[in-house]
């Protein structure tokens, strides 16, 4: 590492100090400063100084280190492999038939070569995993009775509908074709998916009643997987998130992970959607709440450190700051 922290001979670091830090810490493969707004770098530096004297001291030093720094400089990193499921790719499910008419197919090199060359400290495999009576499928739409709130009548809803079914409370849910059974083929890894070694396995939408998008939380977190507690016993601090699909399942797993406080990225090229408002959407959200959005071949150095990204480090200091006020 060939970043240098210039200290002067007092013990404590003031702004320009810590802006210089700031400049060795965020930079790209080739060792080139990214740009971080002066606003932004004036925030983070108000986090670390508790005491709000401007200088950070001895021991705040220490809390920015322990707490910030290393985690930057040393991430532990997890690739979440989202439902990379037969179903979705040329299954009742395939992507190819919904909107944006993408094909699932194509990430299985990409999530490969990915698991092949990347060192991962935890690779997460995940299953769409619904009983037979699920709630999200269109064909059971007559096993549960519709709000009086609904728009759509039951005998002209369409697959892909919107529903609102009775409560309390009352449950919003897309109509999807039936898909992922328990056991069923269609619920499979695709056969083409390298599966690695000591790989945590994660069964979401299990419950016939509440769909799952996100690994972590049911669609209206009633109950939650072990993803959580598996990231924490591993003291995972960034998250890679892949998959299909990109707006439904891998978009919620991601959402969730960052309020989790997870440094969270998404690999794009390793994601294939339903719909293009529905990636763009997504996309969108990750970037607001400091995600990373990027490709495959940016994931190596990133996960080596060799590639340190600012918004992912703001991230990291606004975690800091709500567990000081807690
Ligand atoms: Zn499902």
């Amino acid at each position: 590492n060939k970043c240098v922290f210039f200290f002067n001979s007092d013990s404590f670091l003031n702004f320009k100090e810590f802006q210089a830090l700031t400049r060795a810490l965020f930079c790209n493969e080739d060792g080139k400063p990214y740009k971080v707004d002066d606003k932004r770098v004036e925030e983070m530096f108000a986090i670390f100084d508790t005491n709000k004297d401007k200088k950070i001291d001895f021991n705040e030093f220490k809390v920015c280190w322990n707490e910030w720094i290393k985690q930057i400089l040393s991430p532990v990193s997890a690739l979440l492999v989202i439902d990379v499921q037969n179903d979705f790719i040329s299954g009742s499910l395939s992507l190819k038939n919904c909107a944006a008419k993408q094909d699932g197919n194509d990430i299985i090199p990409v999530v490969n070569s990915l698991l092949d060359s990347v060192p991962f400290d935890l690779v997460v495999y995940t299953y769409d995993w619904h009983p037979s009576n699920h709630v999200s499928f269109f064909e059971n739409i007559e096993m549960r009775k519709l709000d009086k709130s609904n728009k759509v009548k039951m005998a002209d809803a369409k697959v892909l509908d919107t529903v609102i079914f009775e409560g309390p409370p009352v449950n919003e849910q897309i109509l999807w074709p039936a898909h992922c059974i328990q056991g069923s083929w269609g619920a499979k890894l695709h056969p083409d998916l390298k599966v690695v070694d000591k790989a945590v396995e994660i069964y979401k939408g299990v419950n016939p009643d509440v769909d799952s998008y996100s690994a972590f939380w049911d669609n209206r977190k009633m109950s939650e997987t072990k993803l959580l507690k598996e990231l924490r016993d591993r003291n995972i601090t960034d998250v890679y998130v892949c998959g299909l699909a990109f707006d439904v399942c891998v978009a919620h797993t991601a959402f969730h992970a960052i309020e989790h406080g997870f440094r969270t990225t998404l690999i794009d090229d390793a994601c294939r959607g339903v719909s293009e408002e529905g990636v763009e959407r997504t996309v969108a959200r990750v970037k607001q709440n400091y995600g990373v959005v990027t490709t495959s071949e940016k994931v190596y150095s990133m996960v080596l450190a060799k590639d340190r990204r600012p918004e992912l480090g703001y991230q990291a200091a606004l975690q800091v700051a709500a567990k000081l006020v807690h």
